[in-house]
């Protein structure tokens, strides 16, 4: 059986990590695989919101199969992006010479 994101209670995200929502998401990638860059932590994109950049490819299939996903959790393929409209967080694949919209350190 697929693995429901529950809507609430939720906490939107933090410093250090993204909101309630796609932090299983995260832990799903990072089990098989993928991994956060703790290091530079949540970006917060003046454009974007807030961003937490994964090292490796999205794996859109993997999330799709283990989770029943709700309509305010978007999937972005062309983008490399999972994005939770509700608290306006992401998830991202680094890529170079991506620019964002804030004066934190980015570690890449
Ligand atoms: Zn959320």
């Amino acid at each position: 059986m697929k693995q429901k994101i529950k809507e609430k209670p939720y906490k939107t995200a933090t410093k250090f990590d993204v909101c309630t929502h796609l932090q299983p998401i995260v832990k799903v990638l990072e089990d098989n695989g993928n991994a956060a860059d703790r290091l530079t932590g949540i970006i917060c994109d003046k454009g974007d919101g807030n961003i937490l950049l994964v090292e490796n490819e999205i794996d859109f299939k993997l999330i799709e199969n283990h989770f029943e996903l709700p309509d305010f959790i978007v999937m972005n393929e062309q983008k490399s992006r999972i994005v939770c409209s509700k608290c306006w967080c992401s998830l991202e694949k680094k890529v170079t010479g991506r620019k964002f919209n804030t004066s934190q350190k980015i570690f890449y």
